[in-house]
């Protein structure tokens, strides 16, 4: 874990911390002026706090190095009967997608989206084909 990853973890459970101080406040003293003076700047920060949080997680999880370097784990999927497949396809550009073949764990990258037929070269078998 790195210290980015905690500093982030920290915002977030703080945030959390706040809102709940904040509403416990306006429940357990009925809703008193006072009581909201203080819940409700308690309760926004906490918000405030949570917005940033979040949005320092989205901002990392969308890092263009992190994309490229993804592969999907190469790990047999469980065979219900028929071959299983995982498919994934990127959301940036170069839009490619990775077949993952459930049966022999063989990973294949394909230009563009899901194709509507594919058969794995490894194993040879039919893993879908689109009507
Ligand atoms: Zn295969």
């Amino acid at each position: 874990m790195s210290s980015e990853y905690h500093k982030r973890l920290n915002i977030v459970i703080s945030a959390w911390i706040c809102i709940a101080i904040g509403s416990g406040i306006i429940v357990s003293s009925g809703g008193t002026s006072f009581s909201f003076a203080v819940a409700v700047p308690l309760s926004l920060g906490g918000i405030f706090l949570l917005l940033i949080g979040l949005g320092m997680d989205s901002q990392k999880s969308i890092s263009p190095e992190k994309i490229e370097s993804w592969t999907p784990d190469a790990s047999l999927l469980p065979d219900a009967g028929r071959a299983m497949y995982r498919v994934d396809t990127t959301l940036n550009q170069p839009i490619r997608t990775s077949i993952l073949c459930g049966r022999c764990g063989n990973i294949v990258w394909v230009d563009g989206r899901k194709p509507p037929f594919f058969s794995c070269n490894n194993c040879d078998i039919l893993l879908w084909e689109e009507e």
